[in-house]
């Protein structure tokens, strides 16, 4: 399996990064390996100094597809969670300089915390879902899906054209306006329509 991520996917982050809107979804992957096991504390990684929270919408799928459209995407998937995308800012904000991809800042191991899956709402719509992430029990982000700039449909039907999906993938949507900085010691807890589905300790 593979997890398939979506960056600058609300207005509101890209502008606090000061990046520019896309015009079509900006796709990177994140491999197997770089699930958090659940319930596991996250080590703080050697190789940065700015390690950030990313709290993201994600769907699980359940189909392998390729050229996916839009309107059938909705059979795609079977459940829903919240995931962090852990960021090393400092050297993805390297590799941006250097026009470099970003995997060593965004892909490492352990950088995807996926939380508890739920049923998909039984009408399928996922545009109206709202989230957020505390941090030691202050909130710091809120989301809703109802501002991503690509929807669900949208991020399968494109991503579909350059990568096969496949059962048991993930799909992580990106992350709304309040990305931050953890330290060790810090609790990140995850909000699904304020049910918990997610709690990350970071040593
Ligand atoms: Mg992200």
């Amino acid at each position: 399996m593979k997890i398939i991520c979506v960056g600058r996917n609300y207005a509101d982050h890209a502008k606090e990064l000061n990046n520019e809107l896309p015009t079509e979804p900006v796709i990177f992957i994140k491999p197997k390996g770089a699930i958090l096991i659940p319930h596991k504390p996250l080590y703080y990684p050697e190789f940065t100094d700015d390690l950030q929270y990313e709290c993201e919408f994600v769907v699980r799928i359940c189909k392998n597809g390729k050229y996916i459209q839009e309107n059938y995407a909705h059979s795609y998937y079977d459940a829903i969670t919240l995931g962090i995308d852990f960021t090393a800012r400092d050297l993805q904000r390297q590799q941006q300089a250097k026009g470099l991809p970003w995997e060593i800042a965004k892909s490492f191991d352990c950088s995807a915390a996926v939380g508890d899956l739920r049923p998909v709402p039984a009408d399928r719509e996922l545009n109206n879902i709202s989230f957020r992430l505390d941090k030691n029990g202050e909130t710091m982000q809120r989301g809703n899906t109802s501002d991503m700039i690509f929807n669900v449909g949208k991020i399968i039907a494109y991503a579909s054209r350059f990568f096969t999906i496949n059962i048991g993938d993930l799909i992580f949507t990106g992350t709304p306006a309040g990305v931050g900085a953890v330290v060790t010691n810090d609790r990140l807890e995850c909000f699904l329509e304020g049910d918990k589905v997610l709690e990350v300790n970071v040593r």
